[in-house]
């Protein structure tokens, strides 16, 4: 079995994480770790967790395999290069890192320690997706020519803490949302971007000089060009996921989100086809692929230099908000 230790006594934890591991038949969860042991003792205790620790060294000296690192973004850094240190296999939350450089050196820690690294971008994991990468993959739009992503949602007001009060931890728009829809992108389309342009904005909503709202233009390799709208303030907006090639369209609602939801419609000369795909949580799908890469089948479902590559294209957006100019995009792999 793979005993797991949560880093981070987070939201994300309890409304996803600790059921897809429980779901797996050789998942365990074994100790939680937060820096306020008040805290720590009361997560465990509500979420049926054996064992309660309040400092990295006493989570990594206990008898685990794993750990999941759920804190905030400036803390992931360090903790994973601890963990890898101590030989313990890390699934990190997304972003890696607050920069591409950290990222790499995680990477490398990573393979030096010779331990699995995966980074937690979930909508890899939705069959949507992957029913939409397989449609292009098999030809089924002709040459793709141009993506829309359109992932501007409402932050719940329990989650309107450091994302929009710190940037010491990382917090805004880009780093919270454009990581998944960088990654998403080159996920379906099979393909890299070389350059962004952006503007981001603060709605209201976010505070200490932090976006709240994003759109990004986005030239991948093959020439696509896609475009991409995150948010925070966006009551009432619908999310979706639009590739338009050649031969035909992959027109995908509801579908930036972390449930299994949503619809993915075909339109070619022949008419239109709602695609079927398979239903499986996405989490629990995540931890499927990791606990197989530990067993040295086969990648997580979004490895440590994919994490480098959304970081890397997150980054590129925010200097291009900052500067008013188009950035490339070059995440040194
Ligand atoms: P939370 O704010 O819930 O948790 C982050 C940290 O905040 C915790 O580790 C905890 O520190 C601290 N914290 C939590 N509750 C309190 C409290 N009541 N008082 C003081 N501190 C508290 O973050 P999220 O779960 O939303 O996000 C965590 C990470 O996961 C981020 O990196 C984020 O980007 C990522 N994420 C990824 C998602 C995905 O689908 N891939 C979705 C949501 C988040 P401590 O551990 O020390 O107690």
């Amino acid at each position: 079995s793979v005993r797991w230790g949560l880093v981070g006594a987070s939201t994300i934890a309890r409304q996803f994480m600790i059921n897809a591991i429980r779901a797996q038949s050789d998942g365990e969860i074994a100790a939680v770790m937060s820096s306020s042991p008040e805290r720590a003792t009361a997560y465990a205790r509500e979420n049926g967790i054996p064992a309660a620790v309040s400092t990295l060294d006493a989570l990594l000296k206990s008898d685990i395999d794993a750990v999941y690192i759920s804190t905030t973004n400036e803390l992931h850094l360090e903790q994973a290069l601890a963990a890898a240190r101590a030989g313990k296999h890390v699934l990190c939350e997304k972003p890696l890192a607050l920069t591409s450089a950290d990222a790499r050196t995680m990477v490398a820690a990573a393979r030096a320690a010779g331990i699995v690294l995966g980074t937690n971008h979930h909508l890899r994991n939705a069959g949507a997706h992957r029913a939409m990468r397989e449609a292009i993959a098999a030809g089924r739009i002709g040459k793709p020519i141009a993506a829309r992503v359109f992932h501007s949602v409402y932050l719940p007001e329990n989650l309107q803490g450091w994302r929009i009060t710190r940037p010491e931890a990382g917090g805004g728009v880009v780093l919270d949302i454009t990581v998944h829809d960088a990654d998403t992108l080159r996920f379906v389309l099979g393909d890299d971007p070389l350059e962004v342009s952006a503007f981001t904005q603060s709605a209201g909503m976010a505070g200490s000089g932090l976006e709240d709202g994003a759109m990004c233009i986005w030239r991948f390799k093959s020439g696509v060009i896609a475009q991409s709208h995150e948010g925070f303030t966006t009551k009432f907006a619908d999310t979706g996921f639009e590739v338009h090639g050649s031969d035909g369209s992959l027109i995908a609602s509801n579908v930036m989100t972390q449930k299994p939801a949503g619809s993915v419609m075909l339109r070619t000369a022949k008419g239109e086809e709602q695609l079927s795909f398979d239903r499986e949580d996405l989490y629990s799908r995540s931890l499927r692929q990791f606990h197989a890469a530990i067993r040295g089948k086969g990648q997580p479902s979004a490895t440590g230099e994919d994490g480098i590559w959304s970081l890397t294209a997150a980054e590129a957006a925010l200097q291009s908000a900052n500067s008013g100019k188009a950035v490339k995009i070059d995440p040194k792999l």
